[in-house]
């Protein structure tokens, strides 16, 4: 189940949030039937947007 974190939708298997629920459901699905993460779906997280901006 994606849970609802604050303004945001968590992963509940790695534990990335979304800011689409849709997009925390995939990660999800990815996460649930793979042993790592999706890079294309995990690059839109809050964690990997956040990370891009301070890396600039
Ligand atoms: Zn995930």
């Amino acid at each position: 189940m994606v849970k609802k974190d604050g303004d945001y939708y968590q992963c509940e298997i790695c534990k990335l949030h979304y800011t689409d629920r849709s997009e925390a459901e995939k990660c999800q699905e990815w996460c649930s039937s793979h042993d790592s993460c999706n890079l294309g779906v995990a690059s839109k997280s809050i964690e990997a947007t956040r990370d891009r901006k301070t890396h600039l």
